[in-house]
């Protein structure tokens, strides 16, 4: 049995310590693709509090390793940071932050430089503790890019470095709850093209603005019909961009495209969510074509990875064994807490989403935080998840989640995707992803690319 009172007391001294790192990552900026100090502060802590091992992958990616045991454990944060905005919004010098009593302020401390720092300290307080035995070893990850594109880190780790975790815990925040999922999405360009001809006489040509005009009212329409999951809440749609091409303000355009966020609910899949464009009246009418965008940034050591923009839905059951484990440990020490899952888009999508290794949610700092100005985090949820952290791996390998043989059965299910309804007529399951394509490395290219902002 853990000695919860000893791992809560251990945390409770840590707090001074996460506070200095994580006020120490909030003065290193770095957005995605820029990462490379950030992820050295992060290798010299882990360092420093003991791990066994810790550097740095092909990628730029941080992973540490604590203890020698069989099963492998993990826990992700990913450490880019979206830019700060609008300056004025802000109340405080965003890469300088400030401290209270009970507050750390400054970009990135909820979303999600706090989750690393619980980690690393996590592991810390295992090994101070002697709660490392020969049945798991911890990974710690500093993951790149997720604010650009969401699991491309962790499809580089899997398919790549051939790492496979027993299950990943994702440190973004949660509000102080235990989240087992979270709505995909996926990034659609609808493009249809025009004649150009001189605007004085506007009949001689065929105006691809006129048509995207049509579509446009079609894909508006088109959002009140998606899926619906009584967990996961419905599927969504929004135009976020439109572009054009014209000779001219004198001219008739011969091009126009949109950009489409689609957040995608259980059941619904890349396939499936081109399907709806493809097939709307006005698109057929007008052969528009409807794509997926990539993604091939380059990280900060040049590694390009490209990949689709499809960053599919996953949920693991309520009775999976990592969801009854985190519980077991947050009960053990802060009371019942609530299992729900994230509004926004996480690593998850690579992981559970494309690769099938369940994922469970518990992370400093909340949802609403996230890229908004004054952003911050609170003390006391670094120290909660340091302690929660530490006492998850014992618990998890300990037997004690296995007693009665229908629960293992049930736990067995957390390796397949939890459909609560049947997915719809020609949809595949989210499993079925497209694939990355093979790394390159190139130069860094000078000018980065427009953002998503997951
Ligand atoms: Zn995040």
């Amino acid at each position: 049995m853990l000695d919860f009172a000893a791992i809560k007391k251990a945390a409770r001294a840590c707090e001074a310590d996460m506070t200095k790192f994580l006020r120490d990552l909030v003065r290193i900026p770095g957005e995605s693709c820029g990462e490379k100090e950030t992820a050295a502060r992060i290798v010299g802590e882990m360092k420093k509090v003991g791990f066994d091992e810790a550097g740095i992958d092909r990628m730029g990616n941080v992973i540490g390793y604590m203890g020698k045991g069989k099963t492998l454990i993990a826990f992700d944060g990913h450490i880019d940071t979206v830019g700060i905005g609008n300056r004025d919004n802000w109340k405080f010098d965003p890469y300088e932050g400030f401290e209270t009593e009970k507050e750390i302020g400054g970009r990135g401390t909820s979303d999600q430089l706090g989750g690393p720092v619980a980690a690393v300290y996590g592991a810390k307080i295992m090994k101070d503790l002697g709660l490392l035995n020969d049945r798991y070893r911890v990974m710690v990850t500093g993951t790149v890019q997720e604010e650009d594109c969401d699991g491309l880190c962790w499809e580089y780790i899997i398919k790549e470095e051939k790492i496979r975790p027993e299950f990943v815990v994702i440190t973004e925040p949660t509000n102080g709850n235990i989240y087992r999922g979270q709505r995909g999405r996926m990034e659609i360009r609808v493009e249809v093209k025009g004649v150009s001809c001189h605007g004085s006489a506007p009949e001689r040509g065929d105006n691809a603005i006129y048509k995207m005009g049509e579509i446009l009212a079609e894909v508006k329409a088109l959002n009140g019909k998606l899926g619906n999951d009584p967990f996961l809440g419905r599927g969504t749609l929004a135009v976020s961009q439109i572009y054009f091409s014209s000779p001219s303000r004198c001219a008739v355009a011969d091009m126009c495209a949109i950009s489409i966020d689609r957040r995608l609910t259980w059941g619904e899949t890349y396939r499936s969510a081109l399907g709806e464009i493809a097939a709307l009246p006005a698109v057929r009418k007008y052969r528009a074509k409807v794509t997926m965008y990539r993604y091939d940034r380059p990280s900060y050591t040049g590694v390009v990875y490209p990949i689709d923009c499809y960053f599919p839905t996953w949920v693991i059951p309520e009775d999976a064994k990592p969801v009854r484990a985190m519980v077991k440990a947050y009960e053990g020490m802060f009371g019942r807490p609530r299992v729900d899952k994230w509004t926004f888009s996480t690593n998850g999508v690579s992981i559970m989403g494309r690769n099938g290794i369940p994922c469970i949610g518990f992370g400093p700092g909340k949802e609403e935080q996230a890229h908004a100005p004054n952003e911050k985090t609170w003390k006391a949820d670094l120290v909660r998840c340091a302690a929660v952290y530490a006492a998850l791996p014992g618990i998890y390998t300990s037997g004690e989640l296995e007693k009665a043989p229908a629960e293992i059965s049930k736990s067995r299910r957390a390796v397949k995707p939890a459909g609560t309804g049947s997915p719809k007529k020609g949809a595949k399951t989210a499993k079925a992803a497209a694939p990355a394509k093979k790394t390159a490395v190139k130069k860094p290219a000078k000018k980065p690319a427009k953002k998503s902002g997951a």
